[in-house]
């Protein structure tokens, strides 16, 4: 909707579609299940789903775990929920896994048709014979066996008989090729791993180029989307396609969603996992989606986020700002405005009536109705944020100062009278006298004030936990590497502040998940550490600009 233009996906699509190339828009998002999903798989999913549903096709959700040894079911069930919680419902479900019996049939296929074969080459000979870049690599000298031989030890290699790495089934293409890809690239091999769907079923596995434009091919995809990093592969993905003569999806790469300050493959994010320096991938510091979703970020932000990102040819890095600012942008409409005191000091009404307590009505969302209101109750015995006092001010220091007037929002206009210090000379209670005819909304006071601030009242508020998240990474790119340090050499040490803060009585109703503005401080969310005894908040974001100072 904010595009002015299709992009170049689409514009592929719709071209295909016209010139009858293509029969309809069908897509897949393929993880490999061997970790939680992150931000950038994240992008993956809304164009890969959003174009089906533009399109009006179908989006399968495809687990690549051709891998047998780095994958788990947790993490299969972790990315179903991730995608769901996106907004998005696959139309197939499907596990490459699901297909090795099949991808052996075209195995066999290919060795009978003289396009692949049975080598012998340990991993160390296979590199070398492979080449450089200058240099073409070497055949193999197991590269002309009869198709009867291949077919023989292939079928031998799958009942067992070899050790693992001993041989290889590869396809037998180019080894002059200038692309690496295509000098004869290895489609089977041996290992003797437990597979978390196939078990012990196996004793050799398909590469992952081997498997994936066949898995495409089965699930008749019609547009295989995926990264830059797959452009030299596709040479490969359409040669596997040619020589078995079958259903051939078209590969169209996009540049990865990179973001700054923060790092983003799932090895990484995993190490920081494995070692504890953040606690799980669901961490509200974590660019996982299962973190960001602990943080408080909404589905709708990272689909605003990732369509106004869009789908680029070319790498770039994208500013974490724009991240905040989605989120910002989604809370500013939705989320309902509360008053908190995070770093608190008392402030004492010396007039105000004993044992008085008045409640005040405040909007939940000023300028939208439908919002609704809520009551806040006002004494004589408030706290408010020690930064919105000063003892000596500036004469721009529009807050509370010793012998001046702030406005109390959603309540009255109070004059500094006097403060009380201990021995240490920290001011400990500041006290103030309140004007009776300065009552926000029916103010007949005549009175003005240049500061508004926000307060509760002591006597009402719940005590809560507030985490204050900050960035994981104090480096813009925490991968550079320069000077020999590593991405765990950036990570923030101040990421996380923990404080313990005062919120109006209405919020002790909140539930896990619950999302508010804190005024003039920032948006958070209810986090499922919460008890009935204490609610534990999390800063989702700061508010780029405060109101009142
Ligand atoms: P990582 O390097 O983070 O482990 P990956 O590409 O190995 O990522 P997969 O599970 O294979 O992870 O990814 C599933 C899909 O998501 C692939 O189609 C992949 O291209 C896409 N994807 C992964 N990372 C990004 C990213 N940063 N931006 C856009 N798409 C991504
Ligand atoms: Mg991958
Ligand atoms: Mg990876």
């Amino acid at each position: 909707e904010k595009r002015p233009s299709k992009h170049f996906i689409e514009q592929a699509i719709e071209a295909d579609l016209a010139a009858g190339k293509a029969s309809g828009v069908f897509t897949r998002f393929p993880p490999e299940p061997n970790g939680y999903l992150h931000i950038g798989h994240a992008k993956s999913i809304c164009l890969n789903f959003g174009l089906a549903k533009t399109y009006g096709g179908t989006c399968n959700l495809r687990f690549d775990d051709t891998n047998p040894s780095k994958e788990e079911t947790e993490y299969v069930e972790s990315i179903k929920e991730d995608v769901r919680w996106l907004g998005f419902e696959w139309d197939n479900l499907h596990f490459a896994s699901d297909y090795f019996d099949h991808l052996y049939d075209w195995a066999e296929q290919l060795i009978q048709g003289g396009h692949a074969y049975v080598c012998d080459l340990t991993p160390e000979e296979t590199r070398e014979y492979r080449g450089t870049l200058t240099e073409p690599g070497k055949n193999s000298p197991h590269r002309d066996r009869s198709a009867e031989e291949n077919l023989d030890l292939f079928r031998r290699m799958k009942a067992g008989e070899f050790e693992d790495g001993s041989r290889t089934l590869r396809a037998k293409i180019d080894m002059a090729s200038p692309n690496f890809n295509m000098r004869d690239p290895v489609m089977y091999r041996i290992l003797r791993a437990h597979h978390h769907r196939t078990g012990d079923k196996w004793c050799m596995y398909p590469m992952y180029d081997w498997a994936h434009g066949q898995s495409d091919s089965m699930e008749n995809i019609s547009f295989s989307i995926c990264t830059l990093e797959f452009e030299h592969h596709r040479p490969l993905y359409d040669w596997f396609c040619k020589s078995l003569e079958i259903h051939h999806p078209r590969q169209i790469e996009f540049a990865r969603l990179n973001i700054n300050y923060t790092v983003m493959s799932k090895r990484k994010l995993l190490q920081l996992v494995k070692e504890n320096h953040v606690n799980g991938w669901d961490d509200p510091r974590m660019p996982t989606i299962s973190g960001l979703r602990r943080r408080g970020y909404t589905p709708e932000s990272i689909r605003d986020f990732c369509a106004d990102v869009g789908v680029a040819k070319f790498n770039s890095t994208i500013d974490f700002v724009r991240l905040e600012n989605a989120i910002r942008n989604h809370l500013n409409q939705v989320a309902p405005r509360r008053m908190a005191v995070l770093n608190p000091v008392k402030l004492t009404i010396t007039n105000w009536p004993k044992d008085k307590v008045d409640t005040n009505e405040a909007v939940n969302i000023q300028g939208n109705e439908d919002a609704g209101s809520r009551q806040i109750p006002f004494s004589g015995n408030l706290w408010i944020e020690r930064d919105d006092f000063r003892e000596e001010a500036p004469r721009k220091f529009f807050r509370l100062k010793k012998g001046g007037a702030v406005r109390l929002r959603a309540g009255y206009i109070v004059d500094c009278t006097d403060v009380v210090k201990d021995d240490d000379g920290n001011i400990t209670e500041i006290l103030c006298t309140y004007d009776p005819e300065t009552r926000s909304g029916e103010d007949t006071s005549g009175r003005k004030v240049k500061g508004t601030i926000h307060w509760v009242s002591a006597d009402h508020a719940a005590e809560v936990e507030v985490r204050n998240y900050d960035r994981l990474f104090t480096a813009e790119n925490p991968d550079s590497n320069d000077d020999g340090k590593t991405f765990l050499d950036h990570m923030n040490p101040d990421s996380l502040n923990v404080l313990t803060a005062y919120v109006e009585p209405e919020l002790s109703t909140a539930n896990v998940g619950d999302r508010v503005q804190f005024e003039r401080l920032g948006y958070y969310v209810v986090d499922s550490d919460s008890t009935d005894g204490k609610l534990v908040f999390n800063r989702i974001v700061p508010l780029r600009d405060s109101w009142g100072k």
